[in-house]
C-alpha cells in the first residue's frame, strides 16, 4: 500500500511548538516509508481561522523543510461535500436531531467519566415528532453511536479502546449553526484524500473512535494512527498556544530551523544529541520505536 500522510493544521494562529511536532512527526514517518504528504487548511471555523495565518503556516513548514506533495481544498470550500455524507447518515436513520443548550449539556449534573469527559445521556434521542416541533430553535444534529469496543493499535501511545456508548455517547455532527463538526469533515477528507496514516497531538487520541465509526460508515478503510505526546515545561505545565514566545513567528527571528528541530528531536527522543539537524536528515532516524509515548517535557529555556 502506498503510504499518506498529511497535516491538517487549524489556521487560526501562527504554528506552536506543539503544532511543529505533530508535523514533523507525521512528515517523518512518511517519508521514511517513501509515502507522500499532503497539506489541508482545516478552516471550518471561519470566525477563528484567516488566510494569512494559512499563508503563515505554508511558509513556516517551507522554514521547516516540511515538504508537502499537494494542497487539499481547504474545508471552508467543502460545505457541499459534507452535505452529501450528512444526508446519507441522514437517509439511513442514523441521525436525530438535539435541542439541548450548551448550558443544560455542561451543567455540573450532566454525566462525565472520571477524567471530565462528557458522555452524551441521549436526551433528544427519543423525542416524538410532537415533542421537536415544540422547539422553537434550530436543532444539532447528533449521530447514533453503536454500543460497541472501538478498538486501535496507536503507533505511538500502543493499545486504545473506547465503547462510543459507554465512553462518548451520541456525538454531534452538525452543529444548530449549520456548520460541521470536525469529526465529520476531518473523516470525509481524510478519506477522500486516501490518507493511510493519521499522526497529530495526543490531545485527539479520544477522537479516534468517533472517526473509525465514521470511516466504517462512509465506507472508508481504517487507517494507521499515531498521536504524538504532549510536550510540556519541566515544571509539567503544558506547552500552549499561550506561551506567545514559542510560536514559529517568534522562533523563527531567534534560531535556524535546524537547532529548533534538534531541540524538539533530541527532547523526543528521536536522536542521542541535542545538534542542529535538517528534517531531512532525520527521516533516516525515524522509527515510532524511538519515539517516547509519555509526555516530552522540553525547557523552553533552551529555545532562548
Ligand atoms: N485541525 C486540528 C488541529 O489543528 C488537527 C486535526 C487532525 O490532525 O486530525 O488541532
Amino acid at each position: 500500500m502506498t503510504v499518506l500522510g498529511r497535516f491538517a493544521p487549524t489556521p487560526s494562529g501562527r504554528m506552536h511548538l506543539g503544532n511543529v511536532f505533530a508535523a514533523l512527526v507525521a512528515w517523518l514517518s512518511a517519508r521514511s516509508q517513501g509515502g507522500g504528504f499532503v497539506l489541508r487548511m482545516e478552516d471550518l471555523d471561519t470566525l477563528r481561522t484567516s488566510d494569512v495565518y494559512a499563508q503563515a503556516i505554508r511558509e513556516d513548514l517551507r522554514w521547516l523543510g516540511l515538504t508537502w506533495d499537494s494542497e487539499t481544498e481547504p474545508q471552508s470550500l467543502r460545505g457541499p461535500v459534507y452535505d452529501r455524507y450528512f444526508d446519507a447518515l441522514s437517509a439511513r436513520g442514523l441521525l436525530y436531531p438535539c435541542y439541548c443548550t450548551r448550558s443544560l449539556l455542561h451543567s455540573p449534573n450532566a454525566p462525565h467519566l472520571s477524567d471530565g469527559t462528557y458522555v452524551y445521556p441521549g436526551t433528544c434521542r427519543d423525542l416524538t415528532a410532537a415533542q421537536r416541533g415544540s422547539y422553537r430553535r434550530a436543532p444539532a444534529w447528533r449521530l447514533r453511536v453503536p454500543d460497541r469496543v472501538f478498538r486501535f493499535t496507536d503507533l505511538a501511545q500502543g493499545e486504545y479502546r473506547q465503547n462510543l456508548t459507554t465512553d462518548c455517547g451520541d456525538f454531534v455532527v452538525r452543529r444548530a449553526d449549520g456548520v460541521y463538526v470536525y469529526q465529520l469533515a476531518v473523516t470525509v477528507d481524510d478519506g477522500e484524500t486516501g490518507v493511510t496514516e493519521v499522526v497529530r497531538g495526543a490531545d485527539l487520541l479520544s477522537s479516534t473512535p468517533r472517526q473509525m465509526y465514521l470511516r466504517e460508515l462512509f465506507g472508508f478503510p481504517q487507517p494507521r494512527y499515531g498521536h504524538v505526546p504532549m510536550l510540556l515545561a519541566p515544571d509539567g505545565r503544558r506547552l500552549s498556544k499561550r506561551d506567545r514566545d514559542l510560536d514559529l513567528g517568534a522562533l523563527r527571528r531567534r534560531m535556524p530551523a535546524e537547532t529548533l528541530l534538534g531541540t524538539l528531536a533530541y527532547a523526543a527522543g528521536m536522536i542521542d544529541r541535542r545538534e542542529p539537524v535538517s528534517a531531512r536528515e532525520l527521516i533516516g532516524e525515524f522509527t515510532w520505536d524511538r519515539l517516547r509515548r509519555e509526555a516530552v517535557t522540553l525547557d523552553p529555556a533552551l529555545l532562548e
